[in-house]
């Protein structure tokens, strides 16, 4: 088996031709410059929510490099490029800030139409679910702060849980374990009550409905603690996909705000520390815990693959993998595939307006992280720099 080379870009880079390189390498470029991030981000949602016809340029460009396509049909193209690298797909169906009843209905409609696809198509091993696709995000906050309800936001909770067994039901009957992301502070609480019940419901034989915990959050390895002493009483299994978090300065902000202390750590030190501490503790608990290390972090992926050898765990078990957002830190997705690890990669899809939060996120982030974009751009410059070097 080959050994582990994160610096391999030929490896990383060989589903890219030199026209797509090119793109990746100017849009990653134009993202190193906030300013202009910024500016074109409050542009882009304004042009498209006042109609102007500004989507094609959007999906030829940032589109293209972060999603999979506008519909679950378009991705699949993608997935099978994918699958030719052993690299399997989760198809992250990206619709966020709806309201309405009929909206929250129509993403529970492609969640069934992802998992149906998944049956029948072992390349996409996994799926995924954010809660405020399928319920109000004000809603949630209220569950969250245990308020009291009126009558119509009860019919409204009721409704997220038939939506939400549903989902869980065709996943557990498909064999199809399902991610359930983590989102703002304000809501997580209600999303890990209503995802601890799923998960009671539906694990007792095997991890089919995982949580995802934010390690930037100072209290979450203490609440994986807990998870997993809860799961050996109750006799079931969990899974947990550990994350950072994507909402720092978000959290920050609105702890100061509203005068809470802040919910995440102020040094990165200690979230790195955190992040590798949980990865121990799960897998230290591997009997009963799968793991999807969702990261970019190569520090932390290298102390997964030690951690497992320490432990005897082959690197082809299928309770582990490894996943990263597609489109980014391709050296590490495709050098572990190559390795035989279990791997995938976050696909996530939908019509350009409704992926826009998400688009936005991922341009923020690669401007944001001191070390991340030079680490892309100075890999796919290496790339480029290898394949015009002259043959000797
Ligand atoms: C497959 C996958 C699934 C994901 N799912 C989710 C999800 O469900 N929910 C979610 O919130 N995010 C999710 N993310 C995003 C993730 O949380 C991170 O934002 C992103 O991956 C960057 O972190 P990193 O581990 O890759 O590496 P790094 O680049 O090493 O870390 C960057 C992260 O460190 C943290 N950080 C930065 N500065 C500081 C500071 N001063 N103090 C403390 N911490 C700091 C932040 O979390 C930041 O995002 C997912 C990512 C992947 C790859």
């Amino acid at each position: 088996m080959a050994n582990l080379d994160f610096d391999n870009t030929q490896k990383a880079f060989a589903l890219k031709n030199d026209g797509q390189l090119n793109r990746s390498y100017w849009l990653f470029r134009l993202m190193q410059k906030p300013i202009l991030v910024n500016f074109f981000s409050r542009l882009t949602v304004q042009a498209l929510k006042i109609g102007l016809p500004i989507g094609p340029l959007v999906k030829a460009t940032i589109f293209k490099q972060f999603c999979a396509g506008e519909t679950l049909q378009e991705s699949e193209s993608v997935v099978a490029l994918l699958k030719k690298v052993n690299v399997g797909s989760i198809l992250d169906y990206s619709i966020e800030g709806k309201e309405r009843e009929e909206d929250f209905d129509n993403t529970r409609d492609e969640l069934l139409r992802i998992v149906a696809l998944a049956k029948t198509n072992r390349s996409i091993p996994y799926t995924c679910l954010k809660l405020t696709g399928i319920a109000r995000h004000d809603l949630l906050v209220k569950v969250n702060d245990k308020k009291a309800l009126t009558a119509e936001e009860q019919k409204e909770l009721d409704a997220l849980k038939a939506r939400y067994h549903e989902i869980c039901a065709s996943c557990e009957a498909s064999d199809v374990p399902i991610y359930i992301d983590a989102e703002d502070y304000c809501l997580q609480g209600a999303i890990d009550s209503l995802t601890e019940e799923m998960m009671k419901k539906y694990n007792t034989k095997k991890a089919i409905i995982q949580t995802t915990a934010q390690l930037y959050r100072w209290d979450r390895l203490d609440y994986i603690k807990q998870l997993i002493i809860w799961a050996r009483k109750e006799h079931i299994f969990i899974g947990l996909k550990l994350v950072r978090g994507a909402y720092w300065e978000k959290e920050n902000e609105r702890a100061h705000q509203m005068g809470y202390k802040s919910p995440v750590h102020s040094l990165k030190a200690d979230t790195d520390r955190d992040y590798d501490k949980a990865l121990d503790l799960c897998l230290e608990n591997i009997d009963i815990v799968s793991i999807c290390a969702g990261t970019h972090n190569e520090a932390s992926t290298l102390h997964l693959v030690a951690k497992m050898k320490e432990l005897g765990i082959p690197n082809t078990d299928k309770r582990i993998c490894c996943s990263q957002l597609f489109g980014m830190s391709d050296h590490i997705t495709y050098n572990l595939a190559e390795s035989g690890y279990n791997v995938t990669k976050y696909l996530p899809y939908g019509p350009v307006k409704s992926v826009l939060p998400y688009l936005v996120r991922r341009a923020q982030e690669n401007t944001s992280i001191a070390g991340q974009m030079s680490r892309e751009l100075r890999l796919i410059s290496e790339e480029k720099k290898r394949r015009h070097a002259p043959q000797s």
